[in-house]
């Protein structure tokens, strides 16, 4: 179980992006691994302050923290614009400059960033689930070059400066300290001749067709990573990962109730006072309804398994609201007609009025009685 990420870096859930960094630069320094060596409790908790920084001084993620707590971030790692994966000595460097030369003479290699992509989806293709090709447009590895940013026949070189450490160490006072190579910029290689297509970079633009799989039933806002299909890193470094985030669009019909659907369904006078067989809309066409005799407007008639699949194979239901056409335009018969039922059911009494009946009569009378009161 990971620790809460403001209790590792020992701040208050209001702390300023300051604070939390002045926090993780004390404790980075006193539990970093060339200053603990062979303590693996140390390293354990300097990799614990990493991952607790690199959300906690990411807006956006930390946002994400502190409403979903580490699933969160977890699910959300990499939205927002964020370097995505950070190696905690990568943040350590950022934050000390390399002055301190506590990089250990390893070479960094930057993945590519992660991207998002919001995509939005049709209700029908959340029943269907499939795939959807999507077009995004992203860096991909230099096709000329094949990612590596030397011109073609040529191939990079070792660093003059460092002879390939990608540091180099340099004397002020009584200590020697290292630092990042200027010159090769940590890589331990230069181009002698760029490549023309990249001008060295080692990437393009370009507009990637992707297929996205979608889960049946898939719920609105929903993360699904493409690995590797971030940006290229720079000179055939890993790409990022591509996070498509589901959005649904809304239905002219059908509203959504996590696995049921609802709909309205306007039915004539006669229909609900003799019962009917109605045609419905369902997500696969027309189906049937059978109203029962007597039926009230608002009620929801469910119809079984004609809702959205389930992630378990299951599948919910389809609720139609009755909603009771009132007959408009009468003729001067029709009126006539309706005055000659009216008249009758009203010598029947409440037996023909069930809400009357059964609640409705008896709210309303205690309602007055206590106004008057
Ligand atoms: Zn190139
Ligand atoms: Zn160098």
């Amino acid at each position: 179980m990971a620790r809460d990420y403001y209790e590792v870096l020992g701040v208050s859930r209001g702390a300023s992006p300051a604070e939390i960094k002045q926090a993780y630069r004390r404790l980075a320094m006193k539990y970093h691994p060339d200053r603990n060596p062979g303590d693996p409790g140390a390293a354990e908790r300097f990799k614990e302050l990493g991952e607790a920084y690199e959300v906690l001084s990411n807006s956006s993620k930390r946002q994400a923290y502190d409403q979903f707590g580490h699933a969160g971030v977890r699910a959300g790692a990499g939205m927002g614009g964020g370097a995505g994966h950070v190696d905690p000595a990568d943040i350590f460097g950022d934050i000390f400059g390399d002055i301190f030369g506590m990089g250990g003479g390893r070479r960094r290699t930057q993945r590519g960033e992660d991207l998002s992509y919001e995509l939005e989806i049709e209700l029908e293709q959340v029943a269907r689930g499939g795939d959807i090709v999507i077009e995004v447009p992203r860096r991909v590895g230099c096709g000329v070059c094949r990612g590596t940013g030397a011109a073609p026949g040529s191939k990079p070189g070792v660093c003059p400066s460092c002879g390939g450490q990608g540091q180099v160490r340099i004397q002020q006072g009584f200590f020697t300290l290292q630092q990042t190579c200027p010159q090769c910029r940590g890589r331990g290689e230069v181009i002698g001749t760029p490549c023309p297509e990249c001008r060295g970079n080692g990437f393009e633009r370009k507009i990637s067709r992707l297929r996205v799989r979608i889960p049946r039933g898939v719920d609105e806002g929903t993360l699904i990573r493409l690995s590797g299909q971030g940006d290229a890193g720079p000179r055939g470094a890993a790409s990022g990962d591509l996070y498509v985030q589901i959005h649904i669009k809304p239905h002219p019909i059908f509203r959504r109730d996590g696995a049921d659907l609802i709909c309205e369904l306007p039915v004539g006078y006669a229909d609900v006072v003799l019962g009917a067989e109605v045609e419905i809309p369902t997500l696969e066409g027309q189906g049937t309804l059978r109203i029962p005799a007597g039926t009230q407007s608002g009620r929801h008639l469910r119809v079984r398994g004609k809702g959205l699949p389930t992630p378990h194979g299951g599948r919910g239901d389809l609720y139609c609201v009755v909603r009771v056409e009132t007959p408009v335009n009468l003729t001067v018969e029709q009126k006539r007609l309706v005055e000659q039922l009216d008249a009758s059911l009203r010598a029947g009494g409440v037996r023909h009025r069930p809400a009357e009946n059964e609640s409705w009569a008896g709210k309303v009378k205690s309602f007055f009685e206590q106004l008057a009161g």
